[in-house]
């Protein structure tokens, strides 16, 4: 495993994991080979990845043990709006990646940054079963939908140095014809020069473009 690179744009998104968002939603895989998920706290970060904790107990750890590899999301924003505006106001990460069983190191900080843990675990006796264990690896996206438009972004951690590139591109096939500018929801195709241009960090990805471009212009990235 290569060591943990600095990134800048991964420090940022993390920081919105565990500060703004902090309860996300993990999936493991289960003995049958069957998905599973529950609600676990993005307890820390150093900038580079970040740290969460189960007991040793727990079906979740015997799952981490035996994969090493979980995917969460997570979501936040829009508190005290109706459903259809909050909606609008939300901002999410997803994240998936190898993680590692650090045993007990960083618990301390843990409790001191997340005083709410004390009330769970409130004595050094019970916090003995607790294990921490943080990302080795992995890719993510961010996903803020209270920008008009959307704003998107992908990010790395560790030793997966590229972030992950999806959704779609527009080719020198392109003729300026004009039909994606017409479906594209988000006004993300820049069209002053041909090809035309799609601005990532504001595409939902919906596919329309690709669907609708009459030159197949747009390929999957
Ligand atoms: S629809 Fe296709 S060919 Fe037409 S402007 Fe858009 S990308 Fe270019
Ligand atoms: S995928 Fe959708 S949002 Fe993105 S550029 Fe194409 S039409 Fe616009």
């Amino acid at each position: 495993m290569q060591a943990t690179k600095n990134n800048p744009s991964a420090e940022k998104y993390l920081g919105v994991l565990v500060t703004e968002i902090h309860s996300v939603v993990v999936a493991t895989i289960d003995d049958q080979g069957l998905p599973v998920t529950r609600v676990i706290d993005m307890m820390l970060t150093d900038g580079q990845t970040v740290y969460f904790l189960t007991a040793h107990g727990k079906e979740f750890y015997r799952q981490l043990m035996r994969t090493k590899y979980v995917a969460l999301t997570g979501m936040h924003g829009g508190e005290g709006m109706d459903r259809a505006e909050a909606s609008m106001h939300v901002k999410a990460i997803s994240l998936r990646g190898h993680v590692e069983n650090i045993g007990t190191e960083k618990i301390g900080e843990i409790f001191e940054e997340n005083p709410y843990m004390a009330e769970i675990y409130p004595n050094p006796k019970a916090r003995e079963a607790l294990r921490v264990f943080k990302f080795t690896d992995g890719v993510g996206q961010f996903f803020d939908l209270s920008t008009k438009p959307i704003t998107r972004a992908d990010f790395s951690l560790g030793s997966a140095t590229e972030a992950p590139t999806t959704g779609y591109e527009i080719t020198d096939a392109c003729v300026g014809c004009g039909t994606c500018l017409e479906v594209c929801p988000q006004d993300c195709i820049e069209h002053d020069v041909v090809p035309y241009v799609i601005e990532q960090e504001h595409c939902l990805h919906c596919g329309n473009c690709f669907t609708d471009c009459p030159h197949q212009a747009v390929v999957r990235r």
